[in-house]
């Protein structure tokens, strides 16, 4: 089945011959009084509603298993609920706030360490000691949009008994199925692509390891920071059309680089692959498409804060994922927990523009571009 069909198929033949699945609210269920058992008990434990919802998450990405979650940090605390005292965890330097911040926050506290590295394509066996047990990836890096190569990323830690979870937010299974390549566990925040209209958090966790999966039900019904049945709903209303809105918003994300690449009121542009033929060849090699984040800077003299009240259609605010355009500055808005140093490092300098394209009309979109680089003169 494809992915397209799997977003509206998976569900099929609810009570009544109703098209849409019923939603579930309930907390507590009865039981049978004899065997004291029941198909549901209570709802931090599992419901008909996110038990529906898990199931379709875990047929997008063609995993075993899915979790759904209260928002994507609850999904990333949950998996990486696996660490145990004395492990540690590799990641990279520009990974998302949020996660920067537990592994920096919370992970101390229960005994773990973290190891950020300026570039997980640089990783080599002598990386590894026996406390590795995570080696978490972003590719597309945020918001660089450096490529990682998942396949020799799990390679090495496999070899090293470590296991690779992948965020997954920025490409999603539409474009991208990392358990395929041999990662152990995906994320995502479904606030993002998933939902798709900015009006919901959510997080997602898939894994085709039973052990894992325990692990996740284990975090759920211990750590309760489970999704609720009338988001679950929303959530499956979403995923209903991320194939068309994705498909669609790479469509105009494709026609913005091009507008871009080589204006003169633009210094770079940064896209997946946009680094190097070699990363153009790996993002290929691993995903079906460039999605639709992107990034750039204005060209020396241009002013930013003219660019940005200018805009007409990008409003001026973090997240992405969703039908409208945003645009965001990670200097300052999605990576300010990051030292000066480590953004440079990274490559995120403070004019950086990080534009999440959504669905409107293409020629909108570019002629808005077109106008506010002018104001910005
Ligand atoms: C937004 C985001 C998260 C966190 O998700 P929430 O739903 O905001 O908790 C994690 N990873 C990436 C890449 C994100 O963009």
């Amino acid at each position: 089945m494809h992915i397209q069909t799997a977003a509206v198929q998976t569900l099929r033949d609810f009570e009544h011959g109703a098209v849409v699945p019923p939603v579930h609210l309930a907390s507590t269920f009865e039981l049978d009084p004899a065997t004291e058992g029941g198909a549901f008990a209570y709802q931090r434990g599992a419901n008909p509603t996110r038990g529906q919802l898990e199931t379709v998450l875990a047929a997008l990405d063609g995993a075993e298993h899915g979790f759904a979650f209260a928002s994507g940090m609850a999904a990333t605390a949950a998996a990486l609920s696996v660490l145990e005292v004395g492990d540690e965890v590799i990641l990279p330097a520009s990974v998302y706030g949020g996660t920067y911040r537990f592994v920096d926050q919370v992970l101390p506290a229960r005994g773990c360490t973290s190891r950020f590295v300026d570039d997980l394509g640089a990783l080599t066996d002598a990386d590894f000691t026996p406390a590795t047990r995570v080696v978490f990836v972003e590719t597309p890096a945020n918001p660089t949009l450096r490529i990682t190569d998942l396949r020799r990323i799990v390679e090495l830690a496999h070899r090293h008994e470590a296991l690779v979870l992948v965020d997954n937010t920025f490409m999603t299974p539409v474009l991208q199925k990392p358990l395929a390549l041999g990662a152990d566990l995906v994320v995502q925040s479904a606030t993002k692509y998933l939902g798709g209209h900015s009006d919901l958090l959510a997080g997602a966790v898939t894994t085709n390891d039973d052990a894992l999966a325990a692990a996740l039900r284990l975090a759920q019904v211990a750590q309760g920071g489970v999704l609720a049945p009338a988001d679950s709903f929303r959530l499956l209303q979403g995923i209903k059309t991320l194939p068309l809105r994705l498909e669609r918003q790479q469509h105009n994300a494709i026609a913005i680089v091009e507008a871009l690449r080589g204006h003169e009121g633009i210094a770079q542009v940064w896209y997946p692959g946009s680094h190097s033929e070699q990363e153009a060849r790996l993002h290929a090699s691993q995903a079906e498409g460039t999605g639709a984040v992107l990034s750039f800077e204005l060209a020396p003299g241009l002013d930013r804060v003219a660019f940005l009240e200018a805009l007409r259609y990008p409003a001026f605010a973090v997240s992405l994922g969703g039908v409208e355009s945003l645009i965001c500055r990670p200097a300052t808005m999605t990576h300010e927990s990051m030292t000066p140093q480590a953004r440079e490092r990274a490559g995120i300098s403070d004019e950086l523009l990080r534009l999440s394209v959504g669905i409107e009309h293409q020629e909108d979109l570019l002629g808005d571009l077109e106008q506010a680089l002018a104001a910005a003169r």
